[in-house]
């Protein structure tokens, strides 16, 4: 039986070994998904021992994604672009660093949300870890401009900085509101913590909608609660919408598929994630 599972400190809120487990399970796979907790201090032997024929690989979650980098072999040309990994493949003994976030937001937008944000103007909020994510991926798939609106501008600035094609540009999300008109965004992605349950401001959209018109096509990256703050909004606005659930489940395809080399039974992945994550239903 072969091995894998999640590198994190604290990791045992992952729904991961569930959704992994299921694609496993339903292609026949005989392998083994874990929670593997992690601290910083031992990261660094933890992925060496990776190198052993039974492993898969592994993914990175916080707080690891940054430091992980620098324990594999060699690196894959985006994740070194970013500077995190959230996946680790053991190749014959050699391991390779992706970072599967990028593609797995951009899969989720096409393929969950029938989106494509080719040649699109687009408003990113937040600058975080998720933020850069979320403005590679759109850069690499044409959106024709991307605004980066956050609380604290230096970060947005720097992220901007990166590009050098003058198509990403940086707002302080204060002023937000009062700049949005009706025909300005075709997306607006939530990458904030804004209405993330436990976060300390569940009940805030980073976003009034007053003059939002109901076309734009409204992303959270939050995935609990369900309904955001943001998403109620959109429903409420008529504005088409996706949470954030379906990026988790699709960058962990991406991994699965890293892996095995077979392609993610997607929709079995997120039916089991659903079921872990709103049981509450
Ligand atoms: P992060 O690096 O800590 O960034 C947090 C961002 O939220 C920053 O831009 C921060 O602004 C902003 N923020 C926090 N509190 C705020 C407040 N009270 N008012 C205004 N802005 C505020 O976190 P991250 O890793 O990017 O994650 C961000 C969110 O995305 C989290 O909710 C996370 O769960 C979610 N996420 C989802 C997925 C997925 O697969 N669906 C993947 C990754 C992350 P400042 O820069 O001003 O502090």
């Amino acid at each position: 039986m072969k091995s894998v599972g999640i590198f994190g400190f604290p990791v045992s809120h992952s729904i991961s070994p569930v959704f992994q487990q299921a694609a496993f399970d339903y292609l026949g796979i005989d392998a083994q998904y874990k929670h593997w907790c992690v601290q910083s201090e031992a990261i660094q032997n933890r992925i060496s021992e990776l190198r052993a024929s039974e492993f898969l690989g592994c993914n990175v979650t916080i707080p690891h994604k940054v430091l992980a980098k620098e324990f594999v072999d060699t690196l894959d040309p985006l994740a070194r672009k970013i500077g995190s990994i959230n996946t680790i493949v053991n190749r014959d003994g050699t391991l390779v660093g992706y970072n599967t976030d990028i593609n797995g937001f951009i899969r989720s937008l096409v393929e969950y949300g029938n989106y494509d944000p080719t040649d699109k103007p687009v408003l990113v909020i937040g600058a975080g870890g998720a933020a850069r994510a979320a403005v590679y991926g759109l850069a690499r798939r044409g959106a024709s401009r991307i605004v980066i609106a956050n609380r604290t501008i230096e970060k947005a600035d720097s992220i901007a900085a990166e590009f050098h094609k003058g198509i990403v540009f940086t707002e302080k999300l204060e002023r937000v509101n009062s700049l949005i008109d009706s025909s300005d965004f075709s997306l607006i992605v939530n990458c904030s913590s804004l209405g993330m349950k436990g976060g300390g401001s569940e009940l805030d959209s980073p976003l009034e909608f007053e003059n939002l018109n109901s076309k734009a096509f409204i992303y959270d990256m939050i995935y609990t609660p369900e309904v955001t703050p943001f998403l109620a909004l959109a429903r409420k606005n008529k504005n088409p919408y996706l949470g954030g659930l379906s990026m988790l489940v699709m960058q962990g395809a991406e991994s699965f598929e890293l892996w095995t080399g077979q392609r993610a039974p997607v929709d079995v992945m997120f039916a089991a994630a659903e079921k872990a994550i709103y049981s509450d239903r």
